[in-house]
């Protein structure tokens, strides 16, 4: 813990830790030191985490990088987080993301932007971008973030480390602040598959408090990581041919492709005309949960209320105005659009059929293979500010990611090099529901 804490200190100019829980780490290290002479510590014990702002601890600050949750402290704790604690995890404090967990950059944290440890002229990914900052710096061993449309891979892909996205449903979400509800996974990040393995085995399973979690039984990844001779991989066309690839991550990608063919596996191009939907449908679905979600951010209930307003409309207008930053004012407006009844049958119920039809066709592509696997990202970590004022172009960083939580498909990042200027390269996989034992135990291969 003093390691943690001291590498805090000394790379505090990256703007990782919204909290530092010093003294409480420091306490909880020694109840653990004792259990571990007792013999009675759990599988995780000594095992220092970082958790994104977006999860609750209880009696601790909780508010998703936006001043709207100013102030709010978390009355309980997220089912992930104490599944951890009873295993001795001990944690270190609480990470800046991009507000709400929108963004692809952490540029959108009211606590403004984390950077990147490999060179912090760039943004380190987001939303869960401090996370994996945390890990890559070794301000922690290990972070827990969510990912909806990439947020834990995609960070883990720009500085170096590994991110796991587990199968929607697979682990609790209770204490997650919520998102896009059917989108919605934590996931952990990590320095290592196995340490993955590990923690998505504690994290994972039936829960009395969200009932959308899965009852399939939870196996024990991490002692089960020894992979087959030979897996069948797939690899979309469009992806590795698309323009917006930068050439260093094209070619990290094909020669791991052909690392895979002669280690004996069987890796094919397959066509999938429907990648131009992924971002459109995402951005339709995902922006319409998150306008129902954050309703409940009124002025009223949580956090930020303004002041000197007349009437009740005035406090939702002006609380809401002073509470939400930008990008989450945007995406609200969109998601009640899409969900208006002018355009409901236009744009949202549309994108719920092609959200059907990308699931089937990856399917069908994942009924021949064990994998599919791709670039995490298509581009190494950006520049501050660099794509800040254009949208669109932020949106395509997700090109890769977003297909795994349109389908609720469990998807895994690991580095895969890094470019001529040191910037680490990821390489993602993504494999059958509920298969992540296998898809681990591929990845780990791989290391
Ligand atoms: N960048 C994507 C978005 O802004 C993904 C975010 C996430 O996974 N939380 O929606």
């Amino acid at each position: 813990v003093k390691h943690y804490l001291q590498q805090i200190e000394t790379h505090k100019n990256l703007n990782v830790f919204l909290e530092v829980y010093a003294d409480e780490a420091l306490k909880q290290a020694e109840t653990v030191d004792q259990k571990i002479k007792d013999g009675t510590a759990g599988r995780l014990a000594g095992m220092v985490i970082g958790l994104k702002d977006v999860l609750a601890y209880e009696n601790h600050g909780l508010q998703a990088s936006s001043k709207i949750l100013n102030g709010f402290q978390s009355q309980f704790t997220a089912t992930a987080v104490e599944r951890i604690l009873a295993e001795d995890a001990i944690i270190i404090g609480r990470q800046n993301c991009d507000e709400f967990a929108m963004g692809s950059s952490n540029e959108n944290s009211a606590f403004g932007p984390t950077l990147n440890f490999a060179d912090p002229t760039r943004v380190p990914g987001g939303s869960s971008g401090a996370s994996a900052v945390a890990v890559q710096a070794d301000m922690c061993l290990a972070s827990l973030g969510s990912d909806t449309g990439g947020s834990v891979r995609q960070p883990a892909a720009f500085c170096g480390v590994v991110g796991l996205k587990p199968t929607y449903s697979r682990v609790s979400r209770w204490g997650l602040i919520a998102y896009a509800s059917s989108f919605d996974c934590i996931g952990p990040i990590t320095k290592t598959v196995e340490d993955a393995a590990l923690l998505l085995e504690i994290i994972a399973g039936a829960d009395e408090h969200d009932s959308t979690v899965s009852h399939t039984s939870v196996p024990a990844y991490s002692e089960n990581l020894a992979p087959k001779k030979q897996y069948r991989l797939a690899y979309m066309r469009e992806a590795l041919e698309s323009e917006g690839l930068d050439e260093d991550v094209r070619k990290n990608t094909a020669v791991k492709i052909e690392q895979l063919r002669a280690a004996g596996h069987i890796v094919e191009a397959v066509d999938y005309p429907l990648m131009k939907y992924l971002l459109p449908t995402y951005y339709i679905l995902t922006t319409a949960e998150a306008s129902s979600n954050l309703s409940r951010f009124d002025g009223v209930r949580y956090g930020h209320r303004a002041a000197g307003v007349k009437n009740l409309e005035q406090l939702y207008k002006k609380s809401r105005a002073e509470g939400f930053g930008a990008e989450v004012r945007r995406r609200i407006i969109i998601g009640t659009f899409v969900l208006s009844a002018d355009y409901y049958d236009a744009y949202y119920t549309k994108a719920q059929r092609v959200r059907r039809l990308i699931k089937e066709s990856t399917d069908e592509i994942l009924s021949k293979y064990d994998f599919l696997i791709s670039p995490t990202t298509p581009t190494p970590a950006i520049k501050i500010g660099e794509k800040s004022d254009d949208q669109l172009q932020m949106f395509l960083m997700d090109i890769f990611t977003v297909q795994a939580n349109v389908i609720g498909n469990p998807c895994i990042s690991i580095p895969n090099g890094e470019n001529s200027e040191g910037l680490p390269i990821g390489i993602q996989i993504l494999g059958k529901n509920f298969d992540e034992a296998e898809m681990l135990a591929f990845a780990k291969s791989l290391e």
